[in-house]
């Protein structure tokens, strides 16, 4: 499938850890102002304004749990681990503007290997416009491991929390959703076809969008821009990296307030459809649960709606309700059924 196929293999210790860092980070430029110093000390320093608040956050991946090499090409990887972080940023409304990468290694895996996962880091870097700024590299005796940390900034007292939306404010998503989850689907099935009969050649054409955001996904840099040039200041916000319905409880029991999700409003791309379609899955269900779309959740004052209407990046999905009311999805038949986190059984509106 979509293995690599190098052909030259360098193993690790011929270059030997430190050979093997400079390696990997030669092309790594410093574009960002407030990087003072970069790679290549004991630590890295940063400046920082008295203005501002610094945003701070981590993942880890591990593979066997979160990517699988068998469809996930190296470089995708490494793109993926630096979006995954910069969504996190993003949803604080903060500008992101460095990372580390930790990384622990198996010797199966040569120098080139590397190389690849790099690439990824790399271009992501350069996408967003972040410096690489350290990290570690240690050796493995199972998979490829990955952390990254990524460091954002925000004026002070600016940063939107998950706990602060209020009652009659509108919930409002960025893009599209369920895609990811979608294209992760599609991939699984490839696989054991391909295990079965290593010769066929996969049709994806119908997939394209979906196998996409699942391998190449992008975090809502624009975002934070978007709504500062519209003069709306989100009230709570939050990325989608579990599904929909899991993030909007977060918001909502973060907050103390109930809400209602409008069905019928839930965007989805026609992929999305046509294939829940084929699959006989329903595709509320794979909004809701899904994941890994790393679109923006947040939630907006009411009166704030006319600066945000037919915005083609926002969509009103619901609104904030007390507590007491609970988070509701409103059916397309106009039924209330209680929002679960995972397993959303929609087979119940049928009852
Ligand atoms: P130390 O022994 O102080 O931990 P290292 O030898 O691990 O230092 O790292 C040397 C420099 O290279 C440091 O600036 C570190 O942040 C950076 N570095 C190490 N590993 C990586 C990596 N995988 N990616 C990017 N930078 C790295
Ligand atoms: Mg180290």
């Amino acid at each position: 499938m979509l293995e690599n196929k190098n052909n030259s293999k360098t193993s690790i210790s011929e270059l030997g850890e430190f050979g093997l860092i400079d390696h990997l980070t030669k092309n790594f430029k410093i574009d960002q102002k407030t990087t003072v110093k970069g790679i290549g000390d004991d630590a890295a320093v940063l400046a920082c304004k008295s203005s501002e608040e610094i945003v701070i956050t981590t993942d880890l991946l591990v593979e066997g749990v979160h990517f699988d090499l068998s469809y996930m090409p190296l470089k995708h990887l490494g793109y993926k681990a630096v979006i995954v972080n910069l969504s996190d940023v993003y949803a604080m409304n903060a500008e992101a503007t460095q990372i580390t990468v930790s990384i622990g290694v198996s010797n199966r895996f040569p120098v080139e290997a590397l190389e690849e996962l790099y690439e990824g880091i790399h271009t992501a870097a350069k996408y967003y416009n972040i410096d690489v700024v350290g990290g570690d590299t240690t050796s493995s005796r199972t998979g490829l491991i990955i952390s990254i940390t990524a460091i954002g900034r925000i004026a002070k007292g600016k940063a939107v929390y998950r706990n602060t939306a209020k009652e009659n404010d509108l919930l409002v998503v960025t893009g599209d959703l369920g895609a990811a989850y979608l294209g992760l689907q599609i991939l699984e099935r490839e696989k054991k076809v391909f295990e079965v009969n290593p010769k066929s050649q996969p049709d994806l054409e119908a997939y394209t969008y979906l196998i996409e955001r699942h391998l190449k996904p992008e975090a809502r840099k624009d975002i934070p821009k978007l709504l500062s040039d519209l003069k709306v200041v989100p009230t709570s916000m939050i990325d989608i990296s579990d599904g929909l319905s899991s993030e909007i409880i977060h918001i909502c029991k973060g907050s103390n307030v109930g809400c209602n999700l409008y069905e019928d409003k839930i965007p989805l791309d026609q992929q999305v459809i046509s294939t829940c379609e084929e699959f006989k899955l329903d595709s509320t269900t794979i909004a809701l649960s899904g994941g890994e779309d790393y679109e923006l959740l947040f939630t907006v004052k009411a009166e704030d709606y006319p600066k945000i209407k037919g915005n083609p990046n926002l969509t009103v999905i619901g609104h904030i309700t007390n507590e007491n009311e609970g988070m509701n999805l409103i059916t397309r038949a106009n039924t209330k059924i209680p929002l679960i986190a995972r397993g959303w059984n929609f087979s119940k509106e049928d009852s």
